[in-house]
């Protein structure tokens, strides 16, 4: 990355020329996104069988069409999006005066994506930042290398070079991006490198938004089908291998609901994979042998029992689902945010026993609670805290553009996906044009000031009008 500050410089001077600035411009942008992701849709599956293994349909789910439905919601609302705010609450001095906010773009941002959803976590920002009228570096995750190199190629092919770059390279290169000043960066990854990313944007003073993880509990509780819960359990757990920010990490539920669950998932897992999910094509592989070993080791120290699969095969990073109970809280399993395809089944005697284990924990990315009875839902709700929260399923919560997707506390800071990431991205600027009118008012307001003055409908003063 030799280049990087040529490369910077390059966008800073186009976006000074406003060239981004227009409604047009930034349509004919996303169109051309869109046409990016639809004419190569079949390289944009190779590249990432080749770096994760994943099946044809979970990368067309989940990288593919989860990034057009952005972009069609972003093109749909774009002009709206863009309208300066005139809805805003007045009180008698200002009602003569224009009182608007603009949405106005950030300049040159740096969004920063991770490896286990390696296009659509370098798309999606990217079509906010485009919407929002910004001029764009990406930095995709070395690790899924297929499919860094297939956006360092079509990028350029199809957007304009003048206003969107993308550098590739590891954490070395991106600490010496980072020391370049940019006007937001936009992180996706691990809360370890979300620490230096805070710290190498500090000088700066730059905004972050930070996109992170974590360990997202999914409560199985009361009454409840039993099968259908196993049957949205294991595809949100098991998708992707279970390497989704946003899968269930582990279940919370009574040792009755453990006992009935338990055979539920093992008929589930036959009916998804076959009785041997590493022969089956919907079942990928984990991303690196690095990633494989560390869930392979977590494993084997367990002090939990391996009730369901177990299996791994260092030649192809192939690790079974697998499920475990009896797990203890010192374990790594959790400890450590799992990330791949280990269930860990904890026993509960409460409902509130979950929720102070829950609440003794960081706040996670997601929760889940599958329940039939509503009182469970909303007492599960109404008592923690996590970045979104899906009753009776997973992981879906965050394909609805309507929906702001981020973390809250450890499991990261902001949002994105819709008019949310149109947000990240802009600068709401406040804007007051005052009227020279009812200068009778405003004299009030001058010295010498009087305690009387303070009485009256100064532009200060609460009351609206
Ligand atoms: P990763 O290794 O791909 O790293 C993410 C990015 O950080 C990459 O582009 C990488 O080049 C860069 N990077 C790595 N080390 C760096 C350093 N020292 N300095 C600067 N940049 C560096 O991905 P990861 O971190 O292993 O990602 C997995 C984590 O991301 C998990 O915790 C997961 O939950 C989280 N995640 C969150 C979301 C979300 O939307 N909230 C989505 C996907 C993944």
């Amino acid at each position: 990355m030799a280049n990087q500050s040529e490369v910077i410089d390059r966008l800073r001077a186009t976006f000074r020329s406003g060239m981004t600035i227009p409604e047009q411009f930034r349509m004919n942008q996303l169109q051309k996104l869109l046409s990016l992701v639809e004419e190569n849709e079949q390289l944009i599956i190779d590249a990432l069988h080749k770096d994760l293994h994943k099946p044809k349909f979970e990368s067309v789910l989940s990288e593919i069409q989860i990034t057009l439905n952005d972009l069609y919601f972003a093109i749909e609302n774009l002009r709206t999006w863009m309208q300066p705010e005139y809805n805003i609450g007045k009180n008698l001095a200002t009602r003569m005066d224009e009182c608007f906010i603009r949405r106005e773009p950030l300049g040159v941002v740096l969004i920063i994506g991770a490896w286990n959803y390696p296009l659509h976590l370098i798309l999606l920002p990217l079509v906010a930042a485009i919407a929002a009228g910004n001029c764009v570096i990406l930095k995709p995750s070395e690790i899924c290398q297929a499919t860094e190199q297939l956006l360092a190629e079509l990028i350029p092919k199809y957007l304009s070079q003048d206003c969107y770059a993308v550098l590739c390279g590891g954490a070395e290169e991106t600490k010496s991006l980072l020391k370049n000043r940019f006007d937001h960066i936009f992180y996706t990854g691990s809360q370890a490198v979300a620490r230096s990313i805070l710290l190498a944007a500090a000088p700066h003073l730059t905004p972050v938004t930070l996109e992170l993880g974590g360990k997202s509990p999914c409560f199985i509780y009361g009454r409840i089908d039993i099968q259908k819960a196993a049957r949205r359990l294991c595809w949100s757990k098991f998708f992707n291998t279970g390497q989704s920010c946003v899968a269930p990490d582990y279940v919370l539920c009574t040792v009755e609901t453990r006992d009935a669950l338990l055979p539920a998932i093992q008929e589930t897992l036959l009916s998804f994979y076959g009785s041997d999910p590493g022969e089956g094509p919907d079942m990928g592989r984990i991303v690196t042998l690095r990633h494989w070993r560390r869930l392979v080791d977590m494993l084997r120290k367990s002090k939990g029992k391996v009730v369901i699969g177990g299996d791994s095969r260092e030649e192809d990073k192939y690790i079974a689902p697998t499920v475990l109970v009896d797990v203890p809280e010192a374990d790594s399993l959790m400890q450590e945010e799992i990330f791949g395809p280990i269930l860990p089944i904890l026993t509960i005697e409460s409902l509130e026993e979950g929720i102070d284990y829950i609440n003794r924990q960081e706040k996670p990315l997601a929760l889940y609670v599958f329940s039939d009875e509503s009182s469970v839902v909303s007492t599960v709700l109404n008592n923690t805290s996590s970045g979104g929260f899906c009753g009776n399923d997973g992981i879906v919560h965050m394909a609805l553009p309507g929906l702001p997707f981020g973390g809250v506390g450890a499991s990261g800071m902001g949002s994105y996906h819709g008019r949310w990431g149109f947000e990240t991205f802009s600068h709401r600027r406040s804007c007051m044009n005052r009227s020279w009118l009812l200068e009778m008012v405003n004299v009030l307001r001058y010295p010498p000031y009087s305690e009387y003055n303070l009485g009256c409908p100064l532009p200060m003063s609460f009351a609206s009008v």
